[in-house]
């Protein structure tokens, strides 16, 4: 019983020692698909957990692998305004470069955030958190501001009918076309510029127990969209994919908690926008 008490301690204290919020662990619900750690020397891969979202950040790349959050109408509907606030992230290790806002200024690039401010219009804090730089990629302005945008609204649109969502957001390859044409790197620390971008949303009705109610009629969009200045001449549901396919180009494992039988019958699934 002691050894429990210890060790239950232990697990508490790591927490608090990385500033990393327990709550925020109902992010990763489906999983941790790159098995990210709060360990500097997994520095490309490198977990975060906050009360908005979860992510893996990569200290190469200075962007995010992926980035994971849950909405539900316990997350969106309040009258927050936009914080505005992009700021470094100071939680991350000591001796890394943290990305300044200012290092996406005239790149042509938009700070492109992973987990949306619109999904985080609860409390002022939480939303306040969707402008951390971890939670930013250099995105095509035409991708942020238009297909993306539009992306985002469909999802909270999902979630306004009744729904709640599990999102993993990310970024693939590198090289992007943003207002000033093609760049691999942004900034005085080489911010990688994406080629590609990518998101999973899984949708279930409002309700509790989660894994539990996912089966192989739940619903699920898998987008795979260039990061240039082009990719809003066709609509978001233009660019559907599947898990499979972001699995072989990622290398990452997606929602490794469902049952192996659903995960197979879902990864293959591919959306179709009636
Ligand atoms: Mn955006
Ligand atoms: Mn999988």
């Amino acid at each position: 019983m002691k050894q429990i008490t210890y060790f239950l301690f232990f697990v508490f204290f790591q927490f608090l020692s990385f500033g990393q919020s327990i709550s925020g662990l109902v992010h990763l619900t489906l999983g941790n698909p790159s098995k990210a750690i709060t360990n500097v020397t997994s520095s490309g891969n490198y977990l975060l957990v906050k009360e908005s979202y979860a992510l893996s950040y990569n200290n190469a790349s200075k962007i995010p692998n992926w980035v994971a959050w849950h909405v539900s109408k316990d997350w969106i509907g309040g009258d927050v305004k936009r914080s505005n606030n992009f700021r470094k992230d100071e939680t991350l290790p000591d001796n890394w470069i943290k990305i300044a806002p200012s290092e996406y200024e005239d790149s042509g690039f938009d700070r492109g955030h992973m987990c949306p401010s619109g999904d985080r219009t609860k409390e002022k804090e939480l939303n306040s958190e969707t402008f951390l730089m971890t939670n930013m990629i250099p995105q095509a302005p035409n991708n942020n501001r238009v297909t993306w945008r539009l992306l985002e609204e469909y999802c909270r649109n999902l979630v306004d009918q009744g729904n709640e969502l599990y999102i993993y957001s990310g970024a693939i390859g590198i090289g992007g076309e943003g207002s000033y044409g093609y760049a691999n790197y942004i900034g005085k620390d080489s911010i990688l510029v994406p080629h590609y971008i990518w998101k999973i949303i899984l949708s279930i009705p409002d309700g509790e127990n989660d894994i539990q109610r996912i089966n192989n009629n739940t619903s699920i969009i898998t987008i795979l969209m260039p990061n240039n200045q082009t990719v809003n001449e066709r609509p978001w549901w233009y660019y559907t994919t599947t898990v499979d396919e972001l699995e072989k180009r990622t290398g990452y494992d997606f929602l490794t908690n469902i049952s192996f039988s659903i995960q197979e019958v879902l990864e293959s699934k591919k959306f179709e926008k009636e």
